[in-house]
C-alpha cells in the first residue's frame, strides 16, 4: 500500500495578485451553494476515521443508492455565500473539514470552496459518489471516491475516467452487501491496480445487510490488499442518527 505525506499541503496566503484574480475573488464572494447541514462530528470512515472532523453536506444528488442513508440531502437545504460557509466551518476551530452529500460535485461552486477552505489553512476531504469528473478539485484536497458495486442500483454510473486521475492521496471506496458485491470489487481493484494508485482501497459493509465478518473472511482467504472498515459514526450513535 503506498504512503503519502500529510504533512504536504500549503497554507495559502489569500493574496489577489492580478486583475483576473480579483474578478475571480469578487466572483468567489457572491457565489453560493446550497447546504444541507454543518456540523462537528468524528470522521467515522476512510483511513482519517476516528479524527474530529467538520462536516459540509452539500444538497442534490443525482444517484439514489439502495442503501442511502442520506437521502434527506436530496432536496433539503438552504444557499449559502461560499465565505459564510467558511467562516462557519472555521468557527469549530477543527483543522480537518470533510465536503459531502448527497453528491457534492453536482454544484460547481464546490470547487472554489474547497479552494478557499485549504486557503484557510484547513485539511480538506472530499467524500464523492465517483459518478463525476474529479479532475477540476484543488490538489490539495483529499479525495474519497466511491466505486457503486452492483448491488447499489447505481453500478453503470461509475465514471471510469476518473481513475487515472487518482493520487497516492486519493482513496477508493466499495459499499459490499453481498458475495457478489465483494466480488466485483475484489475483480474491479484489480484491474484497475487500484492498490497502487491511491492512498487505500477499503471496503465496506452496508450496515445491517451483511456480516462484516463475512466480508474480512473473504478478504483474508483472497489475502487482499484492501481496508476493511465500519462507519464507525453507526456504532457511536443511533445509526440513523443525522448530524453526528
Ligand atoms: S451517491 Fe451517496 S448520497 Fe447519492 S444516493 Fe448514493 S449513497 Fe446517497
Amino acid at each position: 500500500m503506498a504512503d503519502r505525506d500529510r504533512s504536504d499541503y500549503s497554507r495559502g496566503n489569500g493574496m489577489v495578485r492580478n486583475s483576473a484574480d480579483l474578478t475571480i475573488s469578487m466572483k468567489t464572494e457572491e457565489a453560493t451553494l446550497t447546504i444541507n447541514e454543518i456540523y462537528h462530528s468524528i470522521q467515522g470512515e476512510s483511513t482519517w476515521a476516528g479524527r474530529p472532523c467538520v462536516f459540509v453536506r452539500l444538497t442534490f444528488c443525482n444517484l439514489r443508492c439502495n442503501y442511502c442513508d442520506t437521502a434527506y440531502a436530496f432536496y433539503e437545504g438552504e444557499k449559502m455565500p461560499l465565505p459564510e460557509i467558511v467562516e462557519r466551518v472555521t468557527a469549530f476551530s477543527c483543522p480537518l473539514v470533510e465536503i459531502t452529500g448527497g453528491e457534492p460535485l453536482l454544484q460547481k461552486n464546490v470547487l472554489p470552496l474547497m479552494t478557499m477552505l485549504a486557503d484557510a489553512g484547513m485539511i480538506v476531504l472530499l467524500e464523492t459518489s465517483g459518478a463525476h469528473d474529479i479532475s477540476k478539485v484543488d490538489p490539495r484536497v483529499y479525495r474519497i471516491m466511491d466505486l457503486k458495486t452492483p448491488g447499489s442500483g447505481e453500478c453503470d454510473r461509475n465514471l471510469w475516467s476518473n481513475i487515472p486521475h487518482l493520487t497516492l492521496r486519493d482513496e477508493v471506496k466499495f459499499v459490499i452487501g453481498s458475495h457478489e458485491d465483494y466480488e466485483w470489487s475484489r475483480e474491479k481493484m484489480r484491474e484497475h491496480d487500484l492498490s497502487k494508485k491511491c492512498h487505500a482501497v477499503l471496503f465496506s459493509p452496508i450496515f445491517g445487510r451483511i456480516e462484516p465478518r463475512e466480508i474480512v473472511e473473504w478478504m483474508l482467504a483472497d489475502k487482499l490488499e484492501a481496508r476493511f472498515q465500519l462507519q464507525m459514526h453507526k456504532f457511536i450513535w443511533a445509526p440513523t442518527a443525522r448530524g453526528v
